[in-house]
């Protein structure tokens, strides 16, 4: 070891998804969107001024923060913008979980929590998930430094009924609750977006990543009371006062303009997987009712890593986690209707069934 390692933050990273450069592949690993962003956006990007590029862009961010604001009707202070949730989310670790008191998440959920908890020394505890993968209500009623958890779970597809997710917050109201709703748009909903004008306690996360086809953008946002978003953007502009792009400002924008090309795509989405999963459940897998743009799988004869080896083989990219409990199931994101034919064409070739 070099004498100046010595000093190094040591870390172990979050690994994301495999991103291949696979020409023939068909990609239901990362829970991308198969559709093109809204044509408002390949618009807006075909008459950016670049000559703009010269100067920074806003540092509020109010262009997309107005826009956001209108669609979610909520005030312009209730509303936060980010580099991708992922970004949104560190932010919101750094800014409300200092209690010293453990955090709370879920045992099997997007697996950045306990990294970032790492990366920011935050003590946290993971209450474990039934044995039908739903989140235990119960076990966020005790004294903790905050709560985090995906609405829609992630990895697990499965929605929390929202007077669930109220009691949590309500029960808490002496820290930070967030609810990262990434995959909230294919859900039947409803949102905890409707409890924040209740519990300025809660923060809702969302993303332009899926339900908006652009995480190659790189855009999330939070929205709650003022108060904490006052206190966010004072953490924001210590760290980065530019962190929204003015490609991401422009086009995001142009995405939230066009409401009637996002419910279409939405719609699509959700009548690919309603087919997915008549399809794999005549294959014999099993999975949770899915209310995600994936669904998590399982086969009783079948082993999920050989399946996953065998599609890569295929050229069909799906997620496996190699974690304890879920290390027999395949997460599916669900692509267009052709990838998935393609999809349950190899794996009834693999499995026989
Ligand atoms: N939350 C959950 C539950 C996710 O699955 C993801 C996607 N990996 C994110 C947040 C982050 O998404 P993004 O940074 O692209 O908005």
């Amino acid at each position: 070891m070099k004498k100046w390692e010595e000093h190094v933050r040591r870390v172990t990273p979050y690994t994301p998804g495999e991103q291949p450069c696979d020409p023939d592949m068909i990609k239901l690993n990362t829970n991308e969107n198969p559709y093109p962003p809204a044509p408002g956006v390949r618009k807006a990007l075909a008459s950016l001024d670049t000559d703009r590029l010269r100067l920074y862009p806003d540092p509020s961010a109010g262009k997309l923060v107005k826009a956001l604001a209108c669609r979610y009707k909520v005030g312009e202070d209730q509303v936060f913008v980010g580099v991708g949730s992922d970004d949104v989310i560190a932010m919101c670790f750094q800014t409300f979980f200092n209690s010293g008191k453990p955090i709370l998440f879920p045992d099997i959920s997007y697996s950045f929590y306990p990294v970032w908890a790492e990366l920011f020394d935050i003590p946290y505890e993971t209450p474990a998930l039934d044995g039908d993968f739903r989140i235990v209500k119960e076990d966020y009623f005790r004294d903790n430094g905050g709560i985090i958890f995906p609405n829609p779970n992630a990895p697990t597809s499965l929605l929390m009924a929202q007077k669930d997710v109220e009691e949590i917050v309500a029960r808490n109201q002496g820290v930070v609750v967030m609810v990262d709703e990434a995959y909230m748009d294919f859900a039947k909903g409803p949102s905890a977006l409707e409890l924040v004008k209740r519990y300025d306690n809660l923060l809702v996360i969302q993303t332009f990543s899926k339900s908006r086809a652009m995480c190659g953008m790189r855009i999330g946002y939070a929205i709650g009371s003022p108060r904490l978003i006052r206190y966010l953007n004072d953490v924001k502009f210590s760290f980065n006062s530019y962190t929204m792009s003015l490609p991401a400002l422009e086009l995001g924008t142009a995405s939230v303009a066009d409401e009637e090309y996002f419910r279409e795509t939405i719609g699509k989405i959700k009548a690919t997987r309603e087919r997915a999963g008549k399809a794999l459940k005549e294959m014999g897998f099993v999975y949770p009712e899915p209310s995600a743009n994936f669904i998590f799988a399982t086969h009783p004869r079948h082993k999920a890593k050989e399946l996953f080896e065998a599609l890569k083989k295929r050229h069909i990219y799906v997620r496996y986690f190699n974690q304890k409990r879920i290390d027999n199931y395949l997460r599916i994101t669900i692509g267009t209707d052709a990838e998935m034919e393609a999809l349950f064409a190899a794996l009834r070739d693999e499995t026989g069934e």
